[in-house]
């Protein structure tokens, strides 16, 4: 944890760095405090959960072709989006407790560009309508029924996003409809004994609890993108908005200094503009490991009771390639990908706020 002197000291370097450009930032790394938990010469691509490998994949393909970072968290994400058996993101994801299934996404580019979609029904890829409300709409965000309205408009199809399965698990939630979701504890680590909280992973089936897909990626041309898409917290009230969709809060890119991203619960993240915060501590000199750890603390300290009970993960990538994870409690993961086979992809766990 920094004191005032630390902070102010590493806020000037930042300062520093900006006013002196890049090789005088360069210069200053010396002096910032490097605690990077991976490295890796870019182009790379890094995302939340085991699924991240999945989606990493596609992303990868567009990185090693010399492809825009932007192009290729589109194309990750959508992975994810589509895959019946992620009840967490896209296509087959959880509705919510009036059973409509209600996605949430959005996107980032290197020039500071950005579009999101919020509480959209019946498109698969949410991602891909967030991409076009950036690139083709004078704004930013647009929400329930006017984002379906512009989907349409673009010519993406209306599709059933609720499959049989997840019906299912609404179903049986509706059987208490108890509104107190976990999010993210994991089922080796929940304890089913003081679980006073609805979790899927309860339900019959092998029903997945993980959550939202966030990447973010850096091309061979040294820029940074992102994307974040979601059903969000499972059975949630109807118009429930978490912190995917929302610039700064979900997903956050500088092309001058990096790019985070989280899951959890999404009101948690909204509180402290969690991704934004990430990144504005990584201009301050924070690695991406610490500038994590600093935002998941700053959530613990507005309310360390609550914090006990959630989960949050932030997901941090700097412009050097370097890259680090935080997370509230054991079961985080996220997948990094720097090549074609499968070592060049691999899993890691995210280090915890509570032991
Ligand atoms: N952050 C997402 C939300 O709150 C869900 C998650 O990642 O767990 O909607």
């Amino acid at each position: 944890m920094q004191n005032r002197r630390n902070f102010l000291s590493s806020a000037l370097v930042g300062a520093a760095a900006f006013s002196l450009g890049v090789s005088g930032a360069e210069a200053q790394d010396k002096k910032k405090k490097k605690r990077s938990s991976g490295k890796a010469a870019g182009p790379i691509v890094i995302s939340t959960w085991d699924f991240g490998r999945a989606a990493n994949r596609a992303a990868w393909d567009v990185l090693k072709a010399g492809g825009r970072a932007l192009d290729a968290v589109e194309a990750g994400v959508k992975i994810p989006e589509a895959d019946p058996n992620n009840h967490t993101v896209g296509y087959s994801g959880f509705p919510d407790r009036d059973g409509r299934v209600t996605l949430d996404a959005c996107i980032m580019d290197e020039k500071g560009n950005c579009g999101s979609v919020a509480a959209l029904e019946h498109i698969m890829h949410p991602i891909s309508v967030a991409r076009q409300v950036m690139e083709k709409t004078p704004h930013v965000m647009l929400v329930g029924d006017g984002a379906l309205q512009f989907a349409l408009a673009q010519g993406f199809e209306k599709t059933n996003l609720l499959t049989p399965e997840s019906e299912k698990a609404w179903k049986e939630w509706l059987k208490k409809a108890e509104y107190k979701p976990v999010i993210n504890i994991e089922n080796k680590s929940y304890d089913t004994k003081g679980a006073t909280a609805f979790n899927p992973l309860m339900l019959p089936g092998n029903v997945y609890n993980h959550d939202t897909i966030g990447m973010v990626a850096l091309d061979a041309n040294g820029n940074l993108s992102g994307a974040c898409t979601t059903s969000g917290m499972a059975f949630k009230m109807h118009g429930r908005v978490g912190d995917s969709p929302i610039i700064g809060a979900g997903l956050y890119v500088d092309n001058e200094v990096g790019a985070a991203t989280s899951t959890g619960l999404g009101e948690e993240v909204i509180r402290v503009v969690g991704s934004f915060l990430v990144v504005e501590l990584m201009r301050q000199g924070y690695s991406p490991e610490d500038a994590c750890k600093e935002a998941v603390t700053r959530i613990v300290k507005k309310n360390p009771e609550r914090a006990k009970g959630i989960q949050i993960g932030f997901l941090a990538l700097n412009k050097k390639g370097e890259h680090g994870a935080y997370c509230l409690q054991k079961g985080f993961n996220y997948a990094v990908c720097t090549g074609d086979t499968e070592d060049k992809n691999t899993l890691i766990d995210g280090k915890t706020y509570f032991k």
